[in-house]
């Protein structure tokens, strides 16, 4: 009989339609079984997990782990550190980096630096913007996906518009990859936030009063409309209003390959928190009125909204405590804070612990095609594994935080659920809360096992390369 690596005796295994009791074998980074105990092989090591939750660990398809570019606010290692203690095996990283991740030879040395440091596994998005369609196929070889901003934001990314949009799908399509949209449309809020200054405002509600929630609607509504036209497969990230959700769902009723997740700070905070935290709480899009959570979290019930991440943007203190709301930074950690305050909920009978992980892991690994590799606890996936004590209450402390950005509006929070162990690919990466050593560089990128389906491109004698006969001088002549 195989002999195992290490078996997890005594938890409930979580799955997206079932908790069961059961023990998970493990061998060379896989699952070997999962069953009764008496059925396990013979192993190595046991861990004991009697009284503990085994989920899959979470996929975080939004981080901003500022590297290279901004080491004070964090870097790969300390953001991978804070994944594994959030309960996240898997993150996908954005390209808004010193320099942007515009050219394949950037996205080549990301790569490196990133496999070097990084303690969880990892995809990196590359950035699809003006001037970087003409890479796109490339990008796509290496790339987790593509990430469009659609508005401004931390890192002032400069805005495709329509146009390029249009271009930028249309040569993404074919690859079968996904485009993520920061959905905010950018001439809307450059002028709102012009008319705010203009009249001197400074506080933090002008922020959310320069970002009204048609900014979103308008940009998802456009986005759609274009993926469904092209055949683009597209996410839309941060859901922050209720109002954005008809469009996802129009879309997705008519059958675009459009798929949305929201994050912590929407489902949990409110413009009642301004006052209490000021600049801190300043993100893009913003934190909305309450009245929108209720809309938000039913989203995720139904299936509008597929998954939950958390847009992890780290700052420091200094950065986020100015008085002036436009000089403060966007964004705050949250990649390590995610997990407990979503079980937070489960313990308190708003959903299911099952529900959970469909958002935070099975719909991850499905929509960015690592599915069954990773997002589920069965015989051959990667054991990518968070040891969960759902019972365990507890404060969040920004101080404690592991990323190196030590202020969060969560700050305070009392939760109840601690990642107590997390593994990738059957290694402890984090022990009784503790970082294991030698860890960092084990993880690595995900593309390699990331298989998109056949893509379905749309309007393909109409592309704009079409039109251009594909570059050559004959269809230059005609163009012009
Ligand atoms: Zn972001």
């Amino acid at each position: 009989m195989t002999q195992a690596d290490l078996v997890i005796r005594g938890g409930k295994v979580v799955a997206p339609d079932s908790v069961i009791e059961a023990s998970v074998a493990i061998k060379d980074g896989l699952i070997l079984a999962v069953g009764a105990d008496s059925a396990m092989p013979p192993t190595k090591q046991t861990l004991d997990a009697s009284g503990m939750h085994i989920l899959p660990g979470a996929i975080d398809v939004h981080v901003h782990f500022r590297d290279p570019g901004y080491p004070h606010k964090e870097d790969f290692a300390s953001g991978t550190i804070a994944a594994a203690f959030g309960g996240v095996t898997t993150v996908f990283d954005m390209p808004n980096t010193i320099p942007p991740v515009g050219t394949p030879e950037l996205l080549a040395a990301k790569h490196r630096m990133a496999a070097d440091k990084a303690h969880v596994d990892f995809g990196l998005y590359a950035l699809l913007g003006e001037d970087t369609i003409q890479h796109a196929t490339e990008f796509a070889k290496t790339a987790i996906g593509f990430k469009l901003y659609m508005g401004n934001t931390f890192g002032a990314i400069p805005t495709p518009d329509t146009g390029a949009m249009l271009e930028a799908f249309e040569v993404v399509a074919p690859t079968g990859k996904r485009v993520s949209l920061h959905a905010e449309t950018n001439s809307i809020m450059v002028r709102r936030e012009l008319r705010m200054r203009e009249a001197g405002r400074i506080d933090p509600l002008a922020h959310i009063a320069s970002r009204p929630a048609v900014v979103a609607v308008e940009a998802v509504s456009r986005a759609a409309i274009l993926s469904e036209w092209t055949g683009c497969r597209v996410h839309i990230l941060h859901i922050s209003s209720a109002e954005e959700l008809r469009p996802l769902r129009e879309a997705k009723a008519r059958g675009v390959d459009i798929t949305g997740e929201t994050c912590p700070q929407y489902l949990f905070l409110s413009t009642d928190d301004y006052a209490r935290f000021g600049g801190v709480i300043r993100v893009n899009p913003p934190v909305r009125e309450r009245r929108n959570q209720e809309p938000l979290f039913a989203a995720l019930a139904d299936g509008t909204v597929d998954l939950v991440a958390t847009d992890h943007a780290p700052h420091s203190v200094e950065e986020k405590t100015r008085n002036d709301i436009w000089t403060v930074d966007c964004g705050f950690p949250g990649v390590e804070t995610q997990m407990p305050m979503m079980l937070t909920e489960v313990a308190a009978g708003r959903y299911s612990v099952s529900d959970y992980v469909r958002w935070s892991a099975a719909s991850p690994a499905k929509i960015w095609g690592l599915y069954p590799r990773k997002g589920v606890i069965q015989p051959g996936s990667e054991a990518d594994i968070a040891v969960v004590d759902l019972d365990r209450e507890w404060t969040i402390d920004d101080a404690r935080l592991q990323s190196l950005s030590k202020i969060t509006p969560f700050h305070g929070r009392r939760v109840q659920g601690l990642p107590v162990h997390t593994l990738v690919r059957g290694r402890f990466v984090m022990k009784d809360r503790v970082l294991q050593p030698g860890t960092r560089g084990h993880g690595r990128s995900v593309h390699a096992i990331q298989q998109m389906p056949a893509a379905a491109p749309k309007n393909t004698d109409n592309t704009m390369s079409a039109i251009v006969g594909a570059g050559s001088p004959a269809g230059r002549e005609h163009a012009a």
